[in-house]
């Protein structure tokens, strides 16, 4: 990879990425960079090799990656992607930037009197996590109220996209193929997203509203978290995608699993679909965890649980192994 001498941001090698994941445990990324603006951002990618893999992480809370490190380059996007703004009428709403933590979005449009993105206060990740994720909770999802996004591909290219270019599911966003969006419904010309299209702003469209009332549902929101799930440990939240008319974590509790541990990893007493990593947990113990759960479920009840959680990089080469 030829990189300008005179880019700004930070390029490092063997990036621990325990130090970016909320389950803090995996192994490192061969690359990793911080750009410090856009236009840094956009001058990388343009030189990146085509057949370099390049992953954007946010604030990793919903991403593992495994003991043998992730081969490719990782964008950070938290540092070069923070604009925050509210957009003037007639269009009204918030441009927020991919790295911006959700949460913020959440209190930023109380605090001017916008309704509708209070949800975004209990998903702690970015902007960009939760549009890739169609990250929701309490009823919403993040889809719901956005107007467009802008993006970036593999060549810094900038684009703006309407939802309507994106086949959206409940914690799914594909893209639809560049050549065809919004024209067809055949599954064989969607590509993946993100393979070579990422993130880097939203518009958010939010009614006007009442702020105190806003602020009033964030925090029973985040009463009610605090009371269900197991915060004092890294996790990263829900770790399945909960069936059609069930729930991962019921399914998984009937199973007996409540507690089971492997290495370091537990699946969390208080919340079955959580696994938690109680100190010295590897992306390995979590990962036989996810498989385990998966196999009893599927053998007890015959229901098939889809991770909700993201994993890249190489398993560890057994110990004795070439
Ligand atoms: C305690 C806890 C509670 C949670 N509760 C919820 C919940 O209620 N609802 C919910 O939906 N999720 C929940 N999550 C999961 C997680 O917070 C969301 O999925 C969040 O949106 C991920 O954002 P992130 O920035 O951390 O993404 P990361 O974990 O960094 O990345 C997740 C995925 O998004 C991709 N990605 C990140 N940024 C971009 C970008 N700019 N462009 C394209 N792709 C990108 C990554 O490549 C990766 O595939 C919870 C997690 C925790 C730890």
């Amino acid at each position: 990879m030829q990189i300008e001498t005179d880019l700004r941001g930070e390029l490092r090698r063997n990036e621990p990425m325990a130090r970016h994941v909320s389950w803090r445990a995996g192994g490192v990324a061969d690359r990793s960079y911080f750009p410090a603006a856009l236009a840094d951002l956009r001058a990388f990618l343009g030189a990146v090799a085509a057949d370099e893999p390049v992953c954007f992480v946010g604030l990793g809370s919903n991403l593992l990656v495994r003991d043998g490190g992730f081969r490719g380059t990782v964008v950070f996007t938290h540092r070069a992607l923070a604009g925050l703004h509210l957009l003037d009428p007639p269009t009204g709403g918030i441009y927020a930037e991919a790295g911006v933590a959700s949460p913020k979005v959440a209190r930023f449009a109380a605090l001017n009197n916008l309704t509708g993105a209070e949800f975004l206060a209990g998903i702690p990740g970015t902007v960009g996590g939760a549009l890739a994720m169609n990250a929701g909770c309490f009823g919403r999802e993040t889809w719901e109220i956005v107007a467009r996004v802008r993006t970036i591909d593999r060549a810094g290219r900038l684009y703006e996209r309407a939802p309507a270019d994106y086949r959206i599911e409940y914690r799914s966003v594909v893209l639809k193929d560049k050549a065809g969006a919004g024209a067809s419904s055949d599954s064989s010309s969607l590509i993946p997203h993100p393979s070579d299209e990422w993130f880097v702003a939203a518009v958010f469209k939010l009614p006007r509203g009442n702020g105190m009332q806003s602020r009033r549902t964030i925090k029973e929101l985040l009463q009610r978290r605090i009371a269900t799930q197991p915060l004092d440990q890294p996790n990263a939240g829900s770790v399945f995608r909960n069936p059609p008319g069930d729930y991962a974590a019921r399914l998984i509790e009937q199973c007996g699993l409540k507690g089971h541990a492997v290495g370091g990893a537990v699946i969390s007493p208080r919340h079955a679909n959580f696994i938690v990593n109680t100190g010295t947990a590897r992306a390995a113990d979590i990962e036989s965890l996810i498989e385990l759960a998966q196999a009893a479920v599927q053998s007890r009840f015959g229901i098939t649980l889809e991770r909700e959680v993201r994993i890249i990089g190489e398993a560890r080469a057994k110990s004795g192994a070439l």
